[in-house]
């Protein structure tokens, strides 16, 4: 079958994820049939996607009509034959048993075309032995899903020993039409790709509680505000389920052996039925209805911790690699998408030094004895290489992560914030390739305008990574220095010689909306909302926002707009004289293009020449960017900033007290 043969997919399951994956299907315009075991089942599934369908309606992600059509595409079925008998693809998310899976697998067989191609979403089970349960093990390949289908971008998709490449490569072009990212994994090994790496992290953060090396608060503050992960790895595994955990790595354990030997500590919450958030106690306790309470205090920050962490992450990468399951880049992908890490397990352990991990997962393997330390045989030929990464791009270009510079139309670069995940949030790592990327383009004769642009529909950017700021308080930088560092590229942009179009989409908030402020031109979709919620937080604008907002909008509306911290929209920006001109979704990103290659058409010189002119003339503009990254670098550890921060996350108004 070719991929263009494909209009209609059975989805086994209206669970979680199945009630996901039909929502995400039929929105990508397939027919699909939804399929569980009881009228009331399917009932609760197609509940679930209205709902959801209303939501992004409401939010102006779709329209109404389209929720409708969306919905209309959909058939809830209990009756077997009903629902498979005209598939191209069936994807089974049915419970995690091996055996309600084979029972699954032997009555769809029956009824299903022989073209057809089936797809299990399964987290943990062989894809080889569940293909082997089918007449069609070629035609069979893992398609997983992360949780929930709607909003999580990637899709695993994992070869069967007997699974036919065309398979893969049909999966993988679904997967892409459904608006995901698809990364293939070239053999069913246990976890595949982004268990693989998660599971092991929270068990190994377990085994350094339980070997007396550091305090859960210790590994967890590490994790979270030294390593700069988005939870602690005791948060992940209480939020994950430990149970969830336990089960995966449990499989591990039987199927790879002793070196995922689940540790005691998590077999005793497992045993007590203490499960995480989701039970109320885990290893944080979650009953008086507050989550996990990580401390951002530098003092716990252990160098042992994040070495052993980030050693056993890069012997699993080693792993994978070595075993030709994905290459460095893959892994990265999977993990930055389907973990919402800030960059991906390969790229941590390049920066740390794979020298230096594999010496201490040898050091700590020859102390314990344990087998989860023994360094896989590819992780020396990564050291022999200098890491995971040559550092190059092919043709000598730098590569980035966090953003992606590409050159769309005549004479125009754009410079895409490329975060979806986490709304293309500002974070160091991103301000440091900003920085390369503007030396990139100044040295660029073939490019007149610069195009600036956030990947995705929800964000522009959504303003600076907590996370990075909190690491850049305590981080040898320090905050004064965080400020100074984002000032110094934010000026650079603004200085740059060609003119600068931001194309704004979504959010644009806070050191996003500072960011947008450094551009020439703003042009915006009206759906767009903007503001600086900084003080929200008990923080200030910290990347110039004192200073350039008021010369563009004035400085009354400039206090308004920082004072109230509200949200204002596109419509109302543009009456302020910050957006240059809005435009409606469809077609923005053609129009925004086709307005910065009209300035790419103009006089370089005079363009060069105005825009310096135009800056020059603000008075005291060093003055005022001291005072504010002073000012900054005094608020940053304020016990202010720790309520704002708290208050934001706990979805409650701080409560602020000048300290
Ligand atoms: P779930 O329990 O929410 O849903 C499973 C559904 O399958 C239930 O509604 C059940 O009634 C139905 N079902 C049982 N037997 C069936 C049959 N013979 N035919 C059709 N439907 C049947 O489970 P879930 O969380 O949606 O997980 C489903 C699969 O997805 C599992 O393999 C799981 O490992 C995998 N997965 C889960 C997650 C997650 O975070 N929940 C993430 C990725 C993958």
């Amino acid at each position: 079958m070719d991929f263009e043969d494909i209009e209609t997919i059975a989805v086994l399951g209206a669970g979680n994820m199945g009630h996901g994956i039909t929502e995400v299907a039929a929105l990508a315009g397939y027919d699909v049939r939804m399929r569980d075991i009881k009228d009331e089942f399917v009932q609760n599934g197609y509940d679930n996607i209205e709902w959801s369908l209303n939501k992004l309606a409401e939010k102006d992600q779709i329209s109404a009509d389209e929720a409708d059509a969306t919905l209309d595409r959909i058939t809830p079925l209990v009756d077997v034959e009903d629902a498979v008998g005209d598939a191209d693809v069936v994807i089974e998310a049915v419970p995690e048993k091996m055996e309600v899976k084979e029972e699954v697998y032997d009555e769809v067989e029956k009824y299903a075309p022989d073209e057809a191609i089936f797809a299990t979403n399964t987290s943990s089970l062989s894809i080889t032995k569940l293909s082997e349960v089918t007449d069609r093990p070629g035609q069979f390949c893992g398609m997983h899903f992360f949780n929930p289908p709607i909003r999580m971008d990637l899709v695993e998709v994992i070869s069967g020993e007997h699974t036919a490449p065309e398979t893969l490569d049909l999966i993988e072009e679904l997967a892409e039409d459904f608006g995901k990212t698809p990364v293939r994994v070239r053999k069913d090994v246990p976890g595949f790709i982004v268990n693989r790496i998660l599971v092991p992290l929270m068990n190994e953060a377990a085994w350094l509680v339980e070997d007396g090396v550091a305090t859960i608060e210790e590994v967890d503050a590490t994790t979270k505000f030294d390593i700069g992960l988005p939870m602690g790895s005791f948060e992940l595994s209480d939020y994950v389920g430990i149970d969830v955990g336990y089960h995966v790595l449990d499989y591990m354990h039987e199927v790879a052996g002793d070196r995922y030997e689940p540790c005691p500590m998590m077999v005793e919450k497992v045993e007590n039925e203490e499960f995480g958030k989701k039970s109320g106690k885990g290893f944080y306790d979650y009953e008086d209805g507050e989550g996990a309470d990580v401390p951002m205090d530098d003092d716990l920050f252990s160098e042992a911790v994040k070495e052993r962490l980030l050693a056993v992450l890069a012997n699993e990468v080693a792993y994978l690699v070595g075993d030709d399951v994905a290459s460095p880049e893959e892994i990265d992908t999977a993990v930055k998408l389907g973990g919402r890490w800030p960059k991906g397990p390969a790229k941590f352990a390049d920066e740390y030094g794979v020298a230096k991990l594999a010496d201490a997962l040898e050091s700590a393997y020859e102390e314990s004895g344990h087998p989860r330390y023994e360094p896989f045989d590819h992780l020396s030929t990564v050291v022999e290489e200098g890491g995971f990464y040559d550092g190059e791009g092919d043709e000598g270009t730098p590569t980035f992560d966090t953003i992606e510079v590409t050159y769309p139309g005549e004479k125009v670069a754009q410079i895409e914030l490329s975060r979806p995940q986490q709304m293309n949030s500002i974070s160091l790592e991103l301000i440091d390739e900003l920085d390369a990327a503007i030396d990139l383009l100044e040295g660029d004769d073939d490019v007149r305008a610069v195009l600036l642009r956030g990947a995705g529909s929800k964000a522009f950017s959504a303003g600076a990574d907590f996370m990075s700021i909190a690491g850049g308080g305590a981080d040898p930088f320090g905050a004064v220095e965080l400020s100074k560092r984002g000032q110094s590229t934010f000026g650079r942009l603004e200085e740059i010689e060609m003119p600068v179009v931001a194309a704004i989409d979504g959010y644009c908030l806070g050191g996003g909306m500072e960011l947008a402020t450094c551009a020439d031109i703003r042009v915006a979709t009206s759906r767009s909302e903007f503001g600086q919620p900084e003080f929200d937080l008990g923080l200030l604008p910290g990347w110039g926002g004192t200073q350039r907002l008021q010369r563009i909008v004035g400085m009354g509306r400039a206090k308004e707009i920082i004072f109230t911290a509200d949200h204002f929209e596109a419509e109302e920006m543009a009456d302020y004289g910050f957006v240059n001109e809005v435009y409606e979704p469809d077609g923005f990103e053609a129009a925004a293009l086709e307005y910065t290659e009209k300035l790419a058409r103009g006089p370089p010189l005079a363009q060069r020449f105005t825009k310096r002119a135009m800056h020059k003339g603000w008075d005291n503009h060093e003055a005022g960017l001291e005072v504010e990254s002073m000012g900054f670098g005094h608020v940053v550890n304020s016990e202010d900033v720790h309520e704002g921060i708290n208050a934001f996350f706990g979805d409650e108004d701080p409560e602020f007290e000048g300290k």
